[in-house]
């Protein structure tokens, strides 16, 4: 995926990420994200401080949606964003602009729903020989 496309995504992504954190931080202190434009340089005990906090005053689909950006943010500082986390296939882009935080690709997804607790396992159904 080139540069472009890239930070495309990032603000997107970083828009998503402002959205939910403004329902808690109207009122509180920033951080120092809006100085650096990212988290940085924060200490554990801060950033665990954080998390309960974000943590207790978001709802947990928004809680967890919140991680997956910040999870998809951080890849692309790595520069894996876009593969997905179980088959390591490129994610198509056409899911990226849907849901630009996705950690996984359709097919993969599809697989979990239809397996929830077996992601990575495919369990056979009980079948009988013979
Ligand atoms: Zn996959």
């Amino acid at each position: 995926m080139n540069k472009n496309k890239i930070a495309q995504f990032r603000t997107q992504l970083e828009s998503v990420r402002s959205e939910l954190l403004g329902e808690v931080e109207k009122s509180n202190q920033f951080m120092k994200e809006s100085e650096t434009g990212q988290i940085a340089d924060i200490s554990d005990d801060a950033a665990r401080t954080y998390n309960r906090q974000l943590e207790g005053e978001l709802g947990e689909q928004e809680w967890k949606k919140l991680k997956q950006v910040e999870l998809a943010i951080k890849k692309m500082d790595d520069g894996e964003y876009g593969v997905c986390a179980q088959c390591e296939e490129t994610i198509p882009e056409a899911r990226l602009k849907i849901v630009p935080y996705t950690e996984f690709c359709t097919q993969c997804l599809e697989e979990m729903e239809k397996n929830p607790k077996a992601t990575s396992v495919t369990e056979p159904d009980s079948f009988e020989e013979n």
